[in-house]
């Protein structure tokens, strides 16, 4: 952040403030973490603050300090929208683009309030008073983090926001092995450990916690991987039938993705998750490398992210989709075999 955003800010918050603050929809560790961090920073601080998620969230970041006041806007929808539209300053956190918002847009796009967005992600959109967008980040969290220490604040920092951060830093980092994860990460962490984040703890609470359906949808994801040597590629499809087979829950498939490129040799691997209320097929993109999934997905599926995370959609059934992407892939050998 600038220093003329730094005072832009302090300067917001020098009076006490009505704040929303606003993960994208689908909220993963990252962007639950970084909110209920800023939560508790800015209730800490004096402000009256609310966390308004567009949706639900997985059970694994259930237990997250703070997650009880979390306001969902599909399920309390009146009260979501008195808190974004009775809000003087609204912070939008891991995303840059209001689509990202699902049906929360219109409201956010009508409302009064000054605009902070604290995010890592490429290209963002000129909507906040205050950008602050960083794409060398390993998440928003660690950006969260910056940004308390920016207004000189670290102090407030308890053991329930480091736990927040802690959270969603681990989780956008792949537990500290992407790229992205570099030795201020690190500093971070460690700083965030000794302000009473429980390490063992947080990784146990989300990643020990498996049902026997979510091991057995692993099973099934696995066992229809398709491997596309001659792309370096390799990709997944789960179909609703065999979602439902499953009892598929929400949060269910993260992570699978990514036993793509476990595979030597592979640098492109995908998901396809068919959701029939929806109906669209959910893609999750990565990469290793150079080879950018945010292009990918920004000019094929409707979607964008990170050179080596991205997600879109397609609104076609299954097998054209795949058709369709079979096609595409076509057209990009020279970029996968550089
Ligand atoms: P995931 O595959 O885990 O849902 O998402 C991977 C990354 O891409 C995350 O950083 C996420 O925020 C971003 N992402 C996921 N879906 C979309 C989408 O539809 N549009 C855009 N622009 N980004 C997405
Ligand atoms: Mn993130």
């Amino acid at each position: 952040m600038n220093s003329a955003d730094i005072t832009t800010v302090k300067s917001i918050l020098s009076q006490s403030q009505n704040i929303a603050i606003i993960p994208h929809r689908n909220p993963d560790g990252d962007a639950m973490g970084s909110c209920l961090a800023l939560y508790g920073f800015l209730k800490a601080t004096g402000h009256t603050a609310y966390v308004v998620a567009p949706n639900d969230y997985p059970k694994f970041l259930k237990w997250m300090p703070g997650n009880d006041t979390v306001i969902n806007f599909e399920r309390e929808n009146p009260k979501a929208k008195e808190v974004i539209n009775g809000a003087s300053v609204i912070f939008t956190l891991d995303f840059n683009d209001l689509s990202r918002v699902g049906q929360m847009e219109s409201v956010l796009k009508e409302a009064e309030a000054d605009f902070i967005m604290i995010d890592h992600h490429q290209q963002p959109s000129d909507y906040a008073k205050v950008t602050y967008s960083d794409v060398t980040m390993s998440s928003t969290c660690e950006m969260v983090y910056n940004f308390i220490a920016f207004l000189g604040e670290t102090d407030q920092i308890d053991a329930d926001i480091a736990t927040n951060l802690y959270t969603g830093i681990m989780t956008d980092t792949g537990s500290f092995k992407y790229r992205s994860t570099s030795s201020k990460t690190h500093r971070v962490v460690a700083e965030l450990i000794d302000k009473g984040a429980d390490n063992m703890e947080i990784h146990q609470k989300v990643f020990d916690t498996n049902s026997p359906s979510r091991l057995h949808l692993l099973g099934v994801a696995l066992s229809n991987m398709v491997i596309l040597p001659e792309f370096r590629t390799a990709y997944i499809t789960l179909s609703q039938d065999e979602l439902d087979q499953y009892d598929f829950k929400k949060g269910d498939t993260e992570g699978f993705v990514n036993y793509g490129l476990t595979l030597e040799g592979v640098i492109f691997a995908l998901i396809f998750i068919e959701n029939r209320e929806e109906g669209i097929i959910k893609i999750s993109l990565r990469s290793v490398g150079d080879f950018s999934v945010n292009e990918f997905a920004r000019q094929h599926f409707n979607g964008g992210g990170h050179t080596n995370a991205a997600g879109g959609r397609s609104e076609t059934s299954m097998e054209e989709t795949i058709s369709r992407f079979n096609d595409i892939l076509k057209t990009y050998k020279d970029k996968l075999n550089p």
